[in-house]
């Protein structure tokens, strides 16, 4: 049957685990849910669920429900609810590629435990999408991707194929009216046979109808509906995996990241809202993925297995995409700054096990590349530099302006205000070609932006760090980007951007945007007192609802570290420092295995050194061929 079938309706709901209400409530609608299904799965025989890509929210059921462990698996054997393959659905700019890995990592281990993985990218609601993704999902065996928004809008069709950096390609269904236009299905005869016609607008089939949305329940009698009515297409209940077997082809063809706002809206001011607390997961990110998980799988002591997958864990939770964005109630940050806190001090814990003391001789260097007289990823005693108080360079200039928008969107108000970049403390190290700046500053305003801007030379363009990458992205000047939403010439990094031969490092990701006269400006603190406004210039309608979030207003005391490479030769420069910035030589214990060898190309860097099942892996990205490449040590 499934083989005739024309229009798949796929019942599901879109599962914000925190968001304009806190988890703990939302948890209790969750148990509701999943209650009411494995209740309606045997008495509407021909009911699916899709559970929205991500195990966490089977994971928070089982928590409160652990007695439905067997009616969900039995559900899950009949192919009647899908499992995975993420963990959460985590926002793509903001968490590191390692972060996205394991999170697709722990979705595909968690569902084999309950039944079969769905073996699809599923990435409904992200805000645009990574370069790398297409990469990502191949090196976990899914060829198949979902989405909806950042698509450009050029012709690409209903199904296209996406290419990574490195050319590895997924087909990629488009939701192209978003994945919860098929929400509330009528259930009279007459009715849902016309919604159902407007719901397949393509003129050539399959069809995929998503029938759920935000938070939705259960569409309870919808299966005994779609077999009633007399419909002109063959129509019934079914799942992603089934249409994706049968989708139409691939129609366009695009490489690299789908960050447009043509078709969608992509809520680029989520990249600078509670910039704080972003710097603060990318912390911990590199705290495991760079030293304690390396160092650790140099030591010979027994894997920490446990109390990793604890620390891993808050991350995937953080990095749900209304948390990670900063996009959700004050309490809800609250908590996620919590689980940073407790994922601190768990990955704390096991550097002090590993013997590593205050005043340590020794160190492990985390890079592919020699650093201080370390061989890449070896221990020693690095030679001693010097430190030494520098002048910032010149021309650095603050830029603040009247921000009237909301937690997603950036709305001027007023003429921006620049003035010289006070503040600002300057050293160097030894011969670094690297200045090191520090800034503190004191924030007391409510809804303006402050940015940092840096003269540059720049005028065609700008190289950015992405997960496992780095893209090159033209200058985009004012009013010629339109769509659904206007004027977004902000764009994301990670750790770096280069742009007319000046690098800024800043070791997390960040907000950029090459301004029409060269500057580059870095976004420091965007402060707004709303999740939403529904009266924007520059946004149509709301994003989420209109709740008061003084919090997000940023007042007071903020730290931030960021260091500028004057006279870059290109952007394989920039990224190696940044890598050096970023990732400090770490106090290490003595007496670790030797280093694994790596390629010895200039171009090669390092992300992760860690032990799966017992044995070492280290995984790598080229920095030209734009390739992760994984390989066992032993
Ligand atoms: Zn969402």
């Amino acid at each position: 049957m499934a083989a005739e079938l024309q229009v798949h309706v796929v019942p599901h709901t879109h599962w914000d685990r925190e968001w304009y209400l806190p988890f703990a409530v939302y948890r209790r609608r969750l148990v509701a849910l999943l209650d009411s299904l494995l209740l309606a799965l045997p008495r509407e025989p021909g009911l699916r669920f899709h559970l929205d890509g991500q195990m966490a929210v089977v994971d928070d059921y089982l928590e409160a429900r652990p007695d439905r462990l067997r009616a969900l698996r039995r559900a899950a054997a009949e192919g009647r609810v899908s499992l995975g393959p993420w963990y959460t659905l985590p926002d793509e700019h903001l968490v590191s590629g390692e972060l996205l890995l394991r999170n697709l990592e722990l979705g595909l281990e968690r569902a084999r435990q309950v039944g079969e993985p769905m073996l699809i990218g599923y990435l409904p609601d992200q805000f645009g999408h990574t370069a790398q993704m297409p990469q990502l999902l191949r090196l976990r065996g899914i060829d198949t991707a979902v989405v909806w928004r950042g698509v450009p809008a050029a012709g690409l069709g209903g199904v296209f194929r996406w290419e990574a950096l490195d050319g590895s390609a997924v087909d990629t269904i488009h939701l192209q009216h978003g994945y919860g236009h098929g929400r509330r299905l009528p259930l009279g005869a007459a009715e849902l046979g016309e919604r159902l016609s407007e719901e397949t607008w393509a003129p050539v089939g399959p069809w995929l109808v998503m029938a759920g949305d935000d938070h939705l329940p259960v569409p309870s009698g919808l299966d005994a509906a779609l077999g009633n009515a007399e419909l002109p297409r063959a129509t019934a209940i079914s799942n992603l995996a089934d249409f994706a077997a049968h989708r139409p082809a691939a129609e366009g063809c695009v490489r690299g990241e789908l960050h447009s706002a043509a078709s969608s809206f992509v809520l680029k001011g989520t990249l600078s809202s509670r910039f704080p607390l972003k710097l603060q997961h990318a912390a911990v990110e590199r705290l495991l993925e760079r030293h304690l998980e390396p160092i650790w799988t140099l030591s010979a002591r027994p894997w920490p297995e446990p109390e990793l997958r604890y620390i891993w864990r808050q991350l995937f939770l953080n990095s749900a995409h209304d948390t990670i964005c900063g996009c959700s109630l004050d309490q809800v940050h609250e908590e996620a700054g919590r689980r940073l806190d407790r994922a601190a001090r768990a990955a704390g814990s096991l550097v002090r096990r590993l013997g590593v003391d205050e005043v340590a001789e020794t160190f492990f260097n985390p890079s592919s590349f020699e650093r201080l007289g370390i061989a890449p990823l070896g221990t020693g005693r690095p030679d001693l530099v010097e430190a030494r108080a520098v002048d910032p360079p010149a021309g650095l200039l603050f830029e603040d302006q009247g921000d009237r928008g909301d937690l997603y969107t950036f709305e001027p108000e007023g003429e921006p205000v620049r003035a010289p970049a006070t503040g600002l403390v300057a050293e160097r190290l030894g011969e670094e070609p690297l200045i090191r700046l520090q800034l503190d500053l004191h924030n007391q305003r409510p809804d303006h932006r402050l940015r940092l801007l840096f003269p540059t030379a720049a005028r065609d363009g700008a190289w950015a760090g992405v997960a496992f990458g780095a893209v090159r992205r033209p200058y985009r000047a004012p009013g010629t980007e339109r769509g659904q939403e206007y004027d977004l010439r902000t764009d994301p990094a990670r750790e770096w951007v280069l742009a007319g031969g000046l690098g800024v490092i800043l070791p997390g990701p960040f907000e950029y945007e090459l301004l029409e006269d060269g500057h580059l400006a870095v976004t420091l603190l965007r402060c707004v007192g709303r999740i939403s406004r529904g009266d924007l210039r520059n946004r149509p309608g709301n994003a989420g609802p209109e709740l008061a979030t003084p919090a997000a207003q940023m007042l007071g005391d903020h730290h931030f570290e960021l260091a500028v490479l004057p006279a870059a030769a290109d952007h394989l420069e920039v990224a190696r420092w940044a890598d050096v910035f970023c990732h400090p030589l770490a106090p290490a214990p003595a007496g670790l295995a030797a280093p694994p060898q790596l390629s010895g190309r200039p171009t090669e860097m390092v992300s992760a050194l860690r032990r799966v099942r017992g044995r070492a892996q280290l995984r790598t990205y080229d920095l030209a061929s734009f390739k992760i490449e994984e390989r066992w040590l032993d």
